[in-house]
């Protein structure tokens, strides 16, 4: 079988003809397999989803319990047969429950990384190489300006500033599912034990993540009447939320970013980012090309985001690659223009009675 009667592109997403599936199709399909819970990948409406299970409870905490006809739990590292195709989950250390997925039929198995990172993540499984003969990759930050520093360093800065400015609030613009926890999680990992205040459009999917197991410490969502109380502390709010009324009620608000293309100066001056933190959920450069490395194999497909490069870079390797021209992904907060997944703006409250 060749690979591309395996799997191909199609409106849809990528569709495997012998299983009769999808895998994170961007409309509704009779059978869906979904990488991770990214609205970009994770879409509701689905006759049939096959997903893990940390994939399957935030689709339910986002969309409603009723987010998909059926459902079926994938377990890390388990075959499941999909219409006589082998199908297996695996780790993409990208945010809670992300896996790559790998598809295997006649000897051939493409494995489909979803969106993933090399770098360390308090907040999920570190990502697992598969061999395979095709690897399915994005290229978000697929060129090679883009090295990502140690997050360790960039939460160092946060602390820095607010020793340095102890009047002033510091917001954090953090997308709400996966980059907000892990900015958490990592302060409380430098030792940070105070209180960390949460945008109204967090505390749904923070709440998710506890009661996932995830350590996070104390986070109290901060009403709008508390706003000029928030001297010295930490408050994560969606990216957008930087640019609202909303942040202008703080004293004097320190507006910081957590997100792979504040590497990128010319972004954070534009979006009057003061403290640009570049703490990414996505493989850099170096990553991308040390995980196709890795693989072993010896056809690349890259998915989304800046392909040419990396199919570049791929063809001098003597891989075989290919741009798949996927449309409708990278929304996820990291990806060029996007609103992300910054929720509504908050409303104002009305005053007390
Ligand atoms: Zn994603």
């Amino acid at each position: 079988m060749k690979p591309s009667d395996l799997l191909h592109p199609r409106h849809e997403g990528l569709w495997c003809p012998p299983g009769q599936f999808f895998i994170d199709p961007v409309r509704p399909v009779e059978r869906a397999l979904i990488t991770h819970g990214h609205a970009d990948h994770a879409r509701s409406g689905h006759g049939h989803v096959l997903a893990t299970r940390e994939t399957l409870r935030i689709m339910a905490v986002r969309y409603g319990i009723d987010f998909a006809g059926e459902t079926q739990e994938a377990k890390l590292g388990e075959r499941i047969t999909v219409n006589g195709v082998s199908v297996s989950f695996h780790p993409a250390g990208h945010v809670l429950g992300s896996a790559q997925i790998a598809v295997e039929a006649d000897g051939c198995r493409i494995v489909v990384s979803g969106d993933y990172k090399r770098a360390h993540d308090p907040t999920c499984l570190p990502f697992e190489v598969v061999p395979c003969d095709v690897f399915v990759s994005e290229a978000t930050f697929g060129l090679p300006v883009f090295r990502h520093p140690p997050a360790e360093g960039e939460v160092a800065k946060l602390l820095a500033s607010l020793k340095l400015f102890p009047d002033r609030a510091h917001l954090v613009g953090a997308y709400a599912l996966g980059k907000a926890q892990r900015v958490i999680a990592l302060l409380r990992q430098a030792g940070y034990d105070r209180p960390i205040h949460l945008h109204g459009a967090m505390e749904k999917l923070t709440a998710h993540y506890r009661r996932e197991g995830v350590e996070l410490g104390e986070t109290p969502p901060v009403r709008l009447a508390e706003r000029a109380k928030m001297r010295g502390e930490v408050v994560i709010c969606p990216p957008s939320a930087l640019q609202d009324l909303w942040s202008r009620r703080f004293p004097d608000p320190v507006a910081g970013f957590a997100s792979g293309w504040m590497q990128t100066r010319a972004r954070a001056r534009q979006k009057g980012v003061e403290l640009p933190m570049v703490i990414s959920d996505h493989a850099d450069w170096p990553d991308l090309c040390r995980t196709i490395e890795e693989t072993g194999c010896q056809e690349l497909w890259v998915t989304h985001g800046q392909e040419d490069a990396l199919v570049h870079w791929a063809g001098t390797r003597g891989l075989r690659a290919r741009p798949l021209h996927l449309v409708g992904y990278g929304d996820d907060g990291e990806a060029e223009g996007s609103a992300g997944e910054s929720g509504p703006p908050e409303r104002e409250e009305p005053a007390p009675a």
